[in-house]
């Protein structure tokens, strides 16, 4: 067994949360190990990309908080990725437009649309641009596989990222500071009654850290029996589709959203990406399914029949770390020195990824925070009923 001389700290997971929980905390100087098992089924690796809380109507107003937040964040890391040279992220404002087709859809879309404006006006703050209904007509020229629409609202505010891009762009910039990352699975924490001191990797060999980060999405519960506490984090399998149009040229496309989860996804180099199945109890079973690729087909074509003629390009499938409230699960283990949890994003850890984990990194490192995150915590899990 071979031991190391010691971190600052280990993040455990090479997602997009693990990742820039490590850019952040070697860019304050923190001597930083980053280990990823990289898993088929990584949900960064297949994530969509949308970027726009205001359409969310599902989460709670602490989520949207945080979120708007977390994508205003955005801009100010990718001139910094920019000014570093760690290459492209895919990150652009491109807006969205939410969509009723069927008539029979109109009741659902108008109280959608007053649940977004109530809480835009409550929580978005002055400065928001304002969501507004399009005309059909518009929203249509606007995105022109589009099929005609009964009614349309723009959130002018949404934007797209690549996941893989950004991810990749994380990890470079972060070695320029000095990540060391080993690809490897850990197997365990390095425990000292209720301090942690490092982990073990598959291996056998054990690094020494102060602090050790559980980023391993929706393979974090692996660490709940030596913690003593549940890690409340299960897969939930997610299939998309990306289709080229030769030619066309999609990178103003905005994205368009209906009234179930799925969506569509335009980025410059003429693909659109049609999402997503949402798969509850899959299990760690990252396959594509016929049915999830019908689904996705079925629902895209119906929105957007223009897209019929677009050539098949790719086909992902990603495990959506989903928390047992569908909120995540951030900051120090109660009770427990030493160990910090960054998980349990489900379907919105692009949005929120990069942000939770510099405040994270923060906590991690005894600054004041960007943002409260004590709503977050894994204690909501444990204080019961
Ligand atoms: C189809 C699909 C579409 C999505 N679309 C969007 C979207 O449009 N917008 C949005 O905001 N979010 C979206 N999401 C959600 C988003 O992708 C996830 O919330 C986010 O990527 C989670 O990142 P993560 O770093 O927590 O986990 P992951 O990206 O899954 O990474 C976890 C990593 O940890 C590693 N790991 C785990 N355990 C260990 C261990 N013991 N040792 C070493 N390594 C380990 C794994 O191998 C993996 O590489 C989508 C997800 C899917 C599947």
């Amino acid at each position: 067994m071979r031991s190391s001389r010691p971190y600052d700290a280990i993040v455990i997971g090479g997602g997009l949360v693990g990742l820039s929980t490590a850019y952040h905390l070697v860019s304050q100087g923190a001597k930083t190990l980053l280990f990823d098992r990289a898993d088929r089924g990584r949900a960064t690796t297949a994530g969509a990309g949308i970027l726009a809380p205001e359409a969310n109507i599902r989460d709670s107003d602490q989520w949207y908080r945080f979120a708007l937040q977390a994508v205003g964040y955005y801009p100010e890391l990718v001139a910094r990725l920019e000014e570093e040279q760690a290459g492209e992220t895919g990150y652009g404002r491109c807006g969205k437009l939410l969509v009723a087709i069927d008539e029979a859809e109109i009741p659902a879309f108008d109280e959608l649309t007053a649940k977004v404006l109530d809480r835009h006006r409550r929580l978005a703050g002055p400065d928001a641009p304002a969501i507004t209904l399009v005309d059909p007509a518009e929203a249509h020229a606007w995105f022109p596989p589009l099929a005609p629409v009964q009614k349309a609202l723009y959130f002018p505010n949404a934007a797209r990222v690549d996941g893989r891009l950004l991810s990749a762009s994380l990890q470079r910039a972060a070695a320029q500071k000095g990540l060391a990352v080993q690809p490897g699975s850990v197997e365990a924490l390095v425990m000292e009654g209720d301090r942690v001191l490092g982990v073990h990797t598959s291996s056998g060999d054990r690094y020494d850290a102060g602090a050790v980060v559980i980023a391993g999405g929706a393979w974090s519960q692996t660490f709940s029996r030596q913690l003593g506490m549940a890690i409340p984090v299960e897969p939930q399998r997610g299939q998309i589709l990306h289709l080229r149009l030769p030619g066309v040229n999609t990178g103003g496309w905005p994205i368009v959203g209906v009234l179930s989860d799925h969506y569509l996804v335009s980025f410059s180099d003429s693909r659109v990406v049609l999402g997503a199945t949402r798969e509850d109890g899959s299990g760690f079973l990252p396959r594509i399914t016929a049915a999830g690729m019908y689904e996705v087909l079925d629902v895209g074509l119906r929105l957007a029949p223009g897209l019929a003629a677009g050539h098949l390009l790719e086909m992902r499938v990603g495990l959506r770390p989903m928390s047992q409230d569908g909120l995540p699960i951030l900051g120090a283990a109660p009770g427990i020195q030493g160990v910090f949890l960054a998980t349990g994003h489900g379907p919105t850890g692009l949005q929120l990824g990069p942000f939770s984990g510099k405040v994270v990194a923060q906590q991690i490192l005894g600054q004041s925070l960007d943002a409260a995150i004590d709503q977050f915590s894994i204690q909501r899990f444990l204080d019961g009923p």
